[in-house]
C-alpha cells in the first residue's frame, strides 16, 4: 500500500483521511490515508520521518507556511498562495509543495454549483491564509472585479498589491462598499466563533446575489443566515470546497481524478446526523 496522510495540529476532527479512503475506494488505487498529529516544536523532522516512506501529503492548520518552507520545489500556485497543502515526493526524493485550495473553491462554485465567474463583481472578504490561497484561482476566472474587504484593512491593501499583476483587485474595509455584488465568498473565520463581519445588507442583489461561506457546519453558518434573510438568491458552505481541494491532491498524487459528487454526498449526509 502507498501511504498518505494529513498532518495539523490539532488533526483529530479531520475529514479528510474519510474522503481520501472514500476516492480510493472508488478509484481502486492501493493506497493509505491516516491523521497524523505533527509536533508544534519539530513539524520538519516530523514530515521527513514521513517521507522516508510515505509519498504524499495534506498539510493543514498550522503547518500550511512550514510546509511551504519544506518542499524543494513549487507549483506555480502554491508560490502565488505562500503555503502549501499538499506534498507529493518526486521520483528523486524532493518535496513538491502544491496548494489545492483555491482550485477546490473555484470547482466547487463552478462546476458543483454551476456559476459563471466571468465577467462577474466578486467580493471576497477577509484577507488571511485561505484567501491568499484563493485570489489567484479565483482572479484566473476572469471577473469583472474583485473587492477584498477584511477588519484589517492594511492586511487585504497588501494581498491587492500582491496579487495585483493578476487582475482587477481592490482592497476595502467592510463599511466602505454597499453596491450590490454577484458573488460575495466569506473567507474569515468569524463564523468560527457565531460572528458575522458587519458589511451592509445592500451588498446583496435580492434573487441575484450569491453567498458563500468557506466554512461549513451541521446548521448554516451565521453568514449564511444573514445572506438568507436578506434575500440573496443561494447560499452555499464549504463543505464541497474541501472536498474539491481534496480531490485535486488526489489527482496530483495519483494521476487519477476521482468523483467528488457521491463523496461530497456522504460528507453531507454524516454532517446531517452532526
Ligand atoms: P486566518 O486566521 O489566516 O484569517 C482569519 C481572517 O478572518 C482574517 O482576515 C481576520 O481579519 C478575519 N476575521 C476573524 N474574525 C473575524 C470577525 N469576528 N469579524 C471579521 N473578520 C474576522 O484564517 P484562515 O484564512 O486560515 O481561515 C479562514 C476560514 O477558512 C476558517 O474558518 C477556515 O476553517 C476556513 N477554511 C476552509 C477551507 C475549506 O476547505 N472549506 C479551507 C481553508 C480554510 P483580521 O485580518 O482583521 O484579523
Amino acid at each position: 500500500m502507498d501511504r498518505y496522510c494529513v498532518f495539523g495540529n490539532p488533526i483529530g476532527h479531520s475529514k479528510s483521511p474519510l474522503i481520501h479512503r472514500l476516492f480510493a475506494a472508488q478509484t481502486g488505487e492501493p493506497l493509505s490515508y491516516d491523521a497524523l498529529l505533527a509536533p508544534l516544536d519539530d513539524f520538519t523532522g516530523f514530515a521527513r520521518a514521513f517521507f522516508a516512506e510515505g509519498l504524499g501529503a495534506n498539510v493543514t492548520v498550522p503547518f500550511k507556511e512550514e510546509a511551504f518552507r519544506l518542499a524543494d520545489e513549487l507549483t506555480a500556485r502554491a508560490a502565488r498562495a505562500g503555503a502549501v497543502n499538499t506534498l507529493k515526493k518526486l521520483d528523486d526524493g524532493r518535496l513538491l509543495g502544491d496548494n489545492t485550495d483555491g482550485a477546490g473553491l473555484v470547482r466547487d462554485l463552478t462546476v458543483n454549483a454551476g456559476l459563471a465567474l466571468a465577467g462577474k463583481r466578486i467580493l471576497l472578504l477577509g484577507a488571511g491564509g485561505a484567501v491568499r490561497g484563493v485570489l489567484a484561482p479565483l482572479l484566473a476566472e476572469q471577473p469583472a472585479e474583485l473587492v477584498i474587504a477584511n477588519r484589517t484593512v492594511a492586511k487585504a491593501e497588501e494581498l491587492a498589491r500582491a496579487f495585483a499583476d493578476l487582475g482587477p483587485l481592490l482592497a476595502s474595509g467592510f463599511d466602505w462598499i454597499d453596491a450590490p455584488v454577484d458573488l460575495i465568498v466569506n473567507g474569515t473565520s468569524a463564523s468560527l466563533a457565531g460572528e458575522l463581519p458587519p458589511i451592509a445588507p445592500s451588498l446583496i442583489r435580492p434573487g441575484h446575489t450569491v453567498c458563500y461561506d468557506i466554512m461549513y457546519a451541521k446548521e448554516p453558518t451565521a453568514f449564511n443566515r444573514w445572506a438568507a434573510e436578506h434575500g440573496a438568491a443561494r447560499t452555499l458552505d464549504g463543505l464541497g470546497m474541501l472536498v474539491e481541494q481534496a480531490a485535486e491532491a488526489f489527482f496530483v498524487w495519483r494521476g487519477v481524478r476521482p468523483d467528488s459528487a457521491p463523496v461530497l454526498a456522504e460528507l453531507r449526509r454524516l454532517l446531517a446526523q452532526g
